[in-house]
């Protein structure tokens, strides 16, 4: 009984999430002014996030998007993927990453992970170029930055396009730089658990002038107003649609919300590599478990924090662990299902066994929360959940 009830004490009453926002009152009243204001899309709100986000990157031209998928339609519309190209991603990501080929009839092609970093895999990449390949969309997994100075190397030799996902490394670093302007184009996601948010936003950071006039035409339906671009002229009035585009918009509400969490960032990912450096020094020690290893070059902005349960040390597989952790009220997760797996990549005909790697890391892998508002307390709370996971199954 009262081995019970101490037991029962150590469990957090809350549900920690593994991710989530942090709004204070200062993103309020940004949202609210505009609110109150003559625009509330299609204003000036939109540039004005659009210039805070190029120069933090040091990119010349940013692009704001409704969401960060729209934003990689985008990028693969500027790449002008068409069907019958193949563009190379990882299978190590969110569904997004390559579902935005498939938009413009393109046809993913699924390159391996490192094991160590659980980044696309340089090595392989070479092998996987056909005649078709057209462009490499590379994932900053975690937040740690692809080796891109690599991929860009490859990507010249062949004459590709390189589109970083950068989704998850908003303030990362790769070789002293900031991640957003070593590819062509870099996708930044502000869906609430990524560094800042907008709600929902995205935005394509890119140096080249050409993309950048064509991610205008595909956010707002492939139209211009600008009388010299026009074909023909009729007035006015007159606007002109070149290209097949979507309303893919960003609101100055969002924007505004963005403008205000960009004086933040810093502070998030400071807190993020702070929560992150805590987790690697109480689980180096543990045998079985493996925590996520950094290149040399790379400076992450901690996304997520993915541990590994090596199999043949515990007793239960990674699903029991997974729902121990549940009972604990830690809202661990996993990052992410290998994209082909997907019963939509299956009937595409992609096989099971296409990337192993991606598949072991796949079945061993959970993530734990990480988030810039998690408390000392709550970090403390994780550690100790996954030492008594770890006691309970541990194979002795
Ligand atoms: C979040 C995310 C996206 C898509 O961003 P949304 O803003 O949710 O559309 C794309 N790629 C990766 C790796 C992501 O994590």
């Amino acid at each position: 009984m009262s081995e019970d009830n101490h037991n029962h004490t150590l469990i957090r009453e809350t549900f920690l999430p593994y991710g989530q926002q942090w709004i204070d009152d200062e993103d309020i009243a940004e949202v609210v002014g505009v609110l109150k204001g003559e625009f509330i899309t299609q204003g000036p709100k939109i540039t004005e996030f659009e210039q805070k986000v190029a120069s933090y990157v040091g990119a010349k031209y940013a692009v704001a998007f409704c969401n960060g998928t729209a934003a990689l339609h985008g990028a693969c519309f500027a790449a002008g993927i068409k069907p019958g190209d193949e563009v190379i991603t990882t299978p190590i990501t969110f569904i997004a990453s390559s579902n935005c080929v498939l938009y413009e009839g393109g046809t993913p092609v699924f390159v391996d992970i490192n094991p160590d970093t659980y980044n696309i895999d340089p090595d392989q990449i070479t092998a996987s170029i056909t005649d078709r390949t057209k462009a490499i969309i590379a994932v900053d997994f975690t937040g740690q930055p692809v080796e891109m100075d690599r991929i860009q190397m490859i990507a010249r030799d062949h004459g590709l396009i390189t589109i970083q996902d950068a989704a998850h490394s908003l303030g990362a670093l790769y070789g002293g730089r900031k991640v957003g302007t070593l590819a062509d184009m870099t996708m930044f996601s502000f869906h609430p658990v990524k560094h800042i948010t907008t709600g929902e936003g995205g935005v394509i950071v890119t140096d080249n002038e050409e993309y950048y006039e064509k991610l205008l035409l595909f956010r707002s339906h492939g139209m211009t107003k600008d009388p010299d671009k026009m074909i023909n002229n009729d007035g006015p009035w007159y606007y002109e649609m070149h290209e097949l585009g979507y309303n893919y918009r960003m609101t100055d509400l969002q924007a505004a919300l963005g403008c205000s969490q960009m004086h933040k960032l810093d502070g998030f990912v400071k807190r993020r590599q702070e929560i992150a450096q805590q987790y690697s020094e109480a689980f180096l020690k543990f045998e079985g478990l493996v925590i996520p290893k950094q290149h040399q070059e790379a400076e992450s902005s901690w996304h997520l924090y993915m541990l590994r349960w090596q199999p043949e040390n515990f007793t239960v597989d990674r699903k029991v662990i997974f729902e121990a952790l549940r009972a604990e009220n830690i809202g661990v997760h996993v990052h992410y299902i290998p994209v082909y797996l997907q019963p939509y990549y299956q009937q595409l005909g992609y096989e099971k066994g296409l990337c192993p790697q991606a598949e072991q890391y796949y079945n061993t892998a959970i993530t734990l929360p990480l988030f810039p508002r998690m408390t000392d307390q709550d970090v403390i709370d994780v550690i100790q959940a996954v030492q008594r996971v770890y006691e309970r199954f541990q194979l002795l």
